[in-house]
């Protein structure tokens, strides 16, 4: 019996999984408008100004954000490369999913321009290069460098896995291989890191793509050498002449640098900074089997998901730091709750299932993709939201752009390449994370083998996996029990599986040979499920939210009589009938008798000593990602209880 604890599961290559059914239609609403729009907001800009060395040196177009006493360091123009690397990355997947030869050639466009860019010595960021050269590797606190390094190194891997062209990656390797040199432990190197994570994961996957261990070396080292003392942001601000007090963040928890990570047990400081640090973390845990960062993760997972997340896998409540405040604390209207947070939450889930399935990951990253993560793109593709709160009076509305770029291209390259999320590969081991219909092939024991997905999921819970190989070969099969299943049932080619003996971690197990034609069929029932909150969360005390399997659902006015405020749940749940809805695309929705409180009847008096009169009405809850897609108005999440 393979042991799969044991082993170190990596994602596939985006070629290996093709996209069918709920994820298909996402990801071709991205390849056909979401992309062309990305490219073109980048476009509108200025950013290639910025980026073509046969462009005259464009002004700088955003100023500097200025704070009393405080250092003038940052514009968010410094990270528009980074913004450029995720629609590149996006635009790989697209190309992959739908061939698309005019976006393929701007892609080659722009890459181009960026092995144009590109110094001697292999630097590469637009911004030291045209608008402050000389001053490069001066300022990792603030400046987002090895940030906007580690984007384009994961949009380069996208780009050879989609198309097979070597240039983009050849000009990254270049520049990793710079960063390789400046920084290390050696008397001649750099001890520093960035402000912004993102470097150390994109290294493992420049590792995994090369299969060079160097660049996972270099992955471990900025891992290893974070908040270190004396710290590397005091000195590097002192030799730039200025005051580490002038911090505009003032505390490196900002930056999740306030300590070693392995000493780090708070999720703390700026939501998606964390969240990609851990990822980095975690792919360190799996490459290297280091055992010393087990504890923190865990620690800091727990921290995340019993403390400081949204029912819909939203993080972040705060707006002044974009980041973490106090346990407990998730207001729901006001929460900022960023698209590309819950995005980096999901992809941290996903890492740590590198060591091996566990249900406690896997459930969260798919709570995070399918409500905080995709609410903000809406259905036709072409409208954003970057804050992402549960409650709204019916102000709150998607974006077509934003004044700060990062969520439109993060939830675009996360939708196009999620079948690299739903699996886990090991070398003879495949665990499935997530469901969703796809046909997906890898190779296991020494064979490629195939594996179709066929379902209506998240919509119905019924799957068929079907098995594809030439030749009968044995592998682990690891299925994920999701725990908002009461009653999951498994079975291998009609024949039932015994699941309290197959499962660990809440997953089943089925380590067997398997012959051309084999299908397992999962049967996940979705009852609608009433929630609660630990009633520390002040903002959810006497409410409830309606779930049904993987989805959070909530109200919307054009669905429902307003104020929804004045809706009353009471149970009678099992009464709930669940219909589709066309107008959104098939989705599903939930009717259940609610109680509505009215003024009919309450007469000019402000204050009275009676209740006022319920009615009983017609409650319709549609999926929380789907909000904002049709009539706008109020929307409630965590619903008044009686
Ligand atoms: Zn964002």
């Amino acid at each position: 019996m393979t042991d799969v604890s044991q082993l170190q599961f990596r994602p596939p290559a985006i070629p290996d999984v093709e996209l069918r059914g709920f994820w298909g239609e996402r990801a071709d609403a991205v390849a056909s408008t979401t992309v062309h729009i990305l490219l073109d907001r980048c476009a509108e800009a200025g950013m290639f100004e910025q980026i073509d060395p046969t462009r005259p040196v464009p002004r700088q177009r955003l100023p500097f954000h200025r704070k009393e006493g405080k250092e003038p360091t940052v514009t968010t123009q410094m990270f528009w490369d980074s913004d450029v690397a995720k629609a590149l990355e996006a635009a790989a997947y697209a190309i992959h999913r739908k061939p698309d030869p005019a976006l393929e050639a701007r892609v080659d466009e722009i890459v181009d321009m960026f092995a144009a860019l590109q110094r001697e010595d292999g630097y590469c960021n637009s911004w030291y290069l045209r608008m402050q050269p000389g001053r490069e590797w001066t300022n990792l606190r603030d400046c987002h460098e090895l940030y906007c390094a580690g984007h384009l190194i994961e949009a380069a891997v996208a780009y050879h896995q989609a198309t097979g062209k070597r240039k983009f990656l050849d000009v990254m390797i270049r520049y990793a291989d710079l960063i390789e040199r400046r920084f290390g432990p050696g008397a001649d190197q750099m001890q520093g890191y960035c402000g912004h994570e993102e470097i150390e994961l994109a290294l493992i996957k420049l590792g995994r793509e090369t299969g060079e261990q160097r660049y996972l070396d270099l992955a471990k080292f900025f891992i290893d050498v974070r908040g270190r003392k004396p710290h590397y942001f005091d000195l590097e601000a002192e030799r730039r002449g200025a005051s580490p007090d002038g911090f505009v963040h003032g505390t490196h928890e900002y930056s999740q640098s306030h300590l070693p990570v392995r000493e780090q047990t708070r999720v703390v400081g700026h939501a998606v900074r964390a969240m990609y640090l851990y990822c980095g973390m975690a792919d360190v845990a799996t490459e290297f089997h280091d055992n010393s960062l087990t504890e923190p993760l865990e620690m800091l997972w727990s921290d995340l998901t019993e403390r400081q997340m949204y029912v819909t896998g939203g993080i972040g409540p705060e707006e002044h730091n974009e980041g973490f405040s106090d346990p407990y604390h998730l207001p729901n209207e006001t929460a900022y709750a960023e698209t590309c947070a819950a995005i980096a939450l999901a992809f941290w889930a996903s890492r740590m299932l590198g060591r091996g399935p566990n249900r406690v990951y896997a459930d969260v990253m798919e709570t995070a993709f399918l409500n905080g993560a995709l609410s903000g793109l809406s259905v036709e593709g072409d409208r954003f939201f970057y804050e992402n709160p549960l409650e709204s009076g019916g102000c709150h509305h998607r974006w077509e752009w934003h004044r700060c770029p990062c969520c439109p291209p993060n939830i675009a390259r996360a939708v196009t390449s999620i079948g690299t999320y739903m699996y886990g590969v090991a070398d003879d081991a495949l665990a499935v994370h997530l469901y969703g219909a796809n046909r997906a092939t890898f190779t296991l024991g020494g064979g490629r083998v195939s594996i179709e997905q066929e379902t209506e999921y998240p919509w119905d819970g019924r799957v068929v996996l079907k098995i594809g190989t030439e030749t009968p070969r044995r592998f682990a099969l690891s299925l994920r029990l999701p725990g908002w299943c009461a009653n999951p049932s498994v079975s291998v080619g009609g024949e039932a599986v015994d699941l309290s003996s197959a499962s660990r971690s809440g997953y089943v197990t089925i380590d067997r040979e398997w012959s051309h034609g084999d299908s397992v069929t999962l049967d996940l029932p979705m009852a609608v499920t009433a929630l609660r909150a630990d009633p520390r969360i002040r903002a959810d005390r006497g409410r409830t939210a309606l779930t049904r399997g993987p989805l959070v659902y909530c109200m919307e006015e054009t669905d429902n009589d307003t104020p929804l405020d004045t809706i009353l749940l009471d149970g009678g749940f099992e009464r709930a009938e669940i219909s589709k809805m066309e107008e959104l695309g098939g989705a599903v929705a939930i009717r259940v008798p609610v109680g509505k409180e009215t003024h009919k009847g309450w007469g000019r008096a402000l204050y009275k000593a009676a209740p006022p009169r319920v009615e009983t009405v017609l409650g319709i809850f549609v999926p929380y990602f789907l909000w904002d897609n049709r009539d706008p108005g109020e929307m409630l999440v965590w619903i008044r209880t009686r």
